[in-house]
């Protein structure tokens, strides 16, 4: 085992890597913490799904430590509830339009379409304002828990991506009650 890539640090990295740096238990919380995360899960690996909970939003999703260290180089939340919440407001304050969905869709047919794409629906994370909900989901298949826009949502877990043909029903079933208010002017 190398030791901790943390200068100064004199503990053993808690896994292996190649070339990249591998951190210590103790560093891997500290990293975490800094990215504004707590860790729920005992920690198993760099590419392992890890539950955590936001420190500012208290959402609780799965994350890979590996993708916790690229957002926390790139100077991004890590925490896709308050990563996309932030997207939307910025959408409105840079370019006064929004990104949201307009128009309502009834529950049935939301879980319906959450359904058909392999995941359960667990909360629903309200939006500053209509049409920009946030769906924190599991997947059916490897049991991860995200937060999702309804638009990734078509798309399928990463573990099992949904077909085409899939998508394109989900769009039908969903056209009918959303057009997406993208390019609109804001007229509020
Ligand atoms: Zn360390
Ligand atoms: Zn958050
Ligand atoms: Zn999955």
């Amino acid at each position: 085992m190398k030791t901790c890539s943390t200068p100064g640090c004199k503990n053993l990295a808690a896994y292996r890597t190649r070339s990249k740096p591998a951190y210590c238990l103790e560093c891997i919380d500290r990293i975490m913490d800094k990215a504004g995360l707590v860790r729920l899960e005992p920690f198993s690996g760099p590419r392992d799904w890890m539950l955590t909970r936001c420190k500012k939003c208290g959402i609780e999703a799965h994350y890979r430590f590996e993708y916790i260290l690229h957002k926390q180089e790139i100077g991004e939340p890590v925490c896709r509830a308050c990563y996309w919440k932030h997207w939307y407001r910025d959408s409105w304050t840079k370019y006064s339009v929004g990104q949201g969905v307009n128009g309502e869709i009834p529950e049935s047919v939301l879980l319906d379409v959450i359904d058909a794409c392999g995941y359960v629906l667990l909360d629903m994370i309200p939006g500053d304002r209509r049409g920009e909900e946030l769906y924190r989901v599991r997947c059916c298949s490897c049991g991860r828990i995200s937060v999702e826009r309804l638009g990734d949502i078509v798309w399928g877990c990463t573990c099992s991506k949904t077909t085409r043909q899939q998508r394109e029903l989900c769009w039908k079933k969903l056209d009918k009650y959303v057009s997406p208010e993208w390019g609109n002017q804001c007229s509020i």
